[in-house]
Parts: C-alpha cells; sequence; structure tokens
C-alpha cells in the first residue's frame, strides 16, 4: 500500500463514522465527510466557529484531505441546528464568527470551491459539491429572491413540484434536525437526480452504520409542514384522505402550532399544506 490516498482504500479506523461525528461534531457534516472520502462528492463545504477551525485542519492533515478555509467569516442565524443566513465579515474581523471549511480527496478542488464560492460563481460552486446539474440551475434562478427571503429554496422547490406525496430520499427538512441524506435543496421534490444522489448517499451510511442509516430513513419518511419558515415534523404518520395521524412530532420552533399538534396528534389535510414523504 501506497502513501496518501490509498490509505483510505483498506478502512482505515478513523474512517470509522463515530470518529468522524466526534471531529465534526453533527451527523451531517460526518456524513459529507464520508461522502468526500468515498468520492461521492468532489468538496465538502462545512462551517465552524472559527475556534473549531484549527481541529478540523488537523484532521484533514493527518489524513490527506485536502483543506482550505475562506477568507470571511459569518455571523450565523441559527434555525434548529441548521444555519441558512447569516452577515459576512472579513476572516481577521475581531468579531467572533464562523468560517468556511472546504474538504476534498484533490488539493486543487478544495482551492477551487474557495474561489468559486468567493467569486460567487453559483454554477462553478455548485458543480465542485457535486450538486445535481438541475438543482444547481435552480439555485441560481432563485437565489436573488431567496437572499431577501429565508434562503432555504424550499418555496420554490415546491412551487416545482407535482403533488404532496414525494420519496424520502427528497426530504430535506431533516436538515434541521441533522438527519438528512441531501446537503442541497432539490429542484423539486420530485428531482430525480436527487433521489439518485441520496440513494447513493444511503448505500455509503449502511456500509458503516446500519443503525444510523435507519434511523434517517425512519426519520425522513414523515409528514412536514412548513409555515411561517418553521419546520413541523410529524413521525409514524397514517393519510387517509382527510387526516393526517401521528405519533411523534419535531419542530424547529415550539409555538402555539406545535403545541396544538402535540396535543392533537392529528391534524386535518385540508387545512393546512402537506407534504408527504414516504
Ligand atoms: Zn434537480
Amino acid at each position: 500500500m501506497g502513501m496518501g490516498k490509498n490509505k483510505y482504500s483498506n478502512k482505515n479506523i478513523l474512517l470509522m463514522l463515530d470518529a468522524l461525528s466526534q471531529v465534526f461534531l453533527t451527523n451531517t457534516r460526518a456524513l459529507e465527510a464520508l461522502y468526500v472520502i468515498n468520492g461521492l462528492k468532489p468538496v465538502a463545504r462545512m462551517s465552524f466557529s472559527e475556534n473549531y477551525v484549527p481541529v478540523i485542519r488537523n484532521f484533514c492533515q493527518n489524513n490527506n484531505l485536502a483543506f482550505e478555509t475562506s477568507d470571511f467569516k459569518i455571523m450565523m442565524n441559527f434555525k434548529g441546528n441548521y444555519s441558512t443566513k447569516g452577515s459576512i465579515v472579513p476572516a481577521d474581523d475581531s468579531v467572533a464568527g464562523h468560517l468556511f471549511v472546504y474538504i476534498s480527496m484533490k488539493d486543487e478542488l478544495a482551492g477551487k470551491a474557495k474561489q468559486a464560492e468567493a467569486k460567487q460563481n453559483v454554477g462553478e460552486f455548485g458543480r465542485l459539491l457535486g450538486y445535481p446539474s438541475c438543482c444547481v440551475d435552480f439555485f441560481k434562478r432563485n437565489k436573488p429572491d431567496e437572499e431577501k427571503k429565508s434562503n432555504d429554496y424550499v418555496v420554490p422547490a415546491m412551487a416545482n413540484s407535482r403533488g404532496n406525496v414525494f420519496s424520502y430520499y427528497n426530504n430535506i427538512f431533516g436538515r434541521y434536525f441533522d438527519l438528512v441524506l441531501l446537503s442541497h435543496c432539490p429542484c423539486s421534490f420530485d428531482c430525480k437526480k436527487s433521489i439518485g444522489l441520496a440513494r447513493k448517499h444511503e448505500e455509503t451510511i449502511s456500509n458503516y452504520d446500519g443503525e444510523l442509516k435507519e434511523r434517517i430513513k425512519r426519520f425522513l419518511k414523515s409528514a412536514v409542514i412548513y409555515r411561517d419558515g418553521a419546520v413541523y415534523l410529524m413521525n409514524n404518520y397514517v393519510f387517509d384522505n382527510k387526516t393526517v395521524r401521528f405519533l411523534n412530532i419535531t419542530a424547529t420552533k415550539r409555538d402555539d402550532f406545535y403545541d396544538l399538534l402535540s396535543r392533537n396528534r392529528k391534524i386535518n389535510a385540508n387545512e393546512h399544506h402537506f407534504l408527504l414523504f414516504e
């Protein structure tokens, strides 16, 4: 066995998902790293509190992964575990913030992703992150509008979708709860290319951690209400044409609506717009 990249071919202990989760702190980021290591994704871009970035840098150095950081940092606005918005300051600003890190198996790709993001070259950036071209085009088209709004692309994706029953692979709402198979918002909830990508991700996860794979799948098979920017995700549901009944609810907001849902464990489907993932 040679040096460098070949060390990944024999399932080095550091590739165990547990170890990745400890270093990368969330499932979502650990999985992004796993996809990069397994050649499913050219580059992963993640944000970390700037104090934590040296931990990631060390990990990448010790494991022959290419690593770059953004020349700017961000003051994040969080929604659950997930942040879609923030304000930008230079990396050397004294205010504490988050940096973007770019991780790849190839040095030149991490650098290219950093440049593409800095220059706001959306097409190139999306391609480097391994997103389907239809979804990159969708992102590009909706960017001006989304930047003024929630910046999560959910509303235009819903507008592009037919019906309201979709494959759980495209349930992007799991991102708010750190259980998700895609890192981009699909161009529609029936985007075939995104389903294909999510399926590959799931296969890879199951090679390392069958239990996590099942946990993600169970979570994503859910009824979702997206209302005023908040996500209400209901598991173990049945739908009988008029009513959605469910056992569990998770939400990004603990408001009156959340209380109502958790009290009743059912809701009239005519009164609310649902997305059903199965
Ligand atoms: Zn697409």
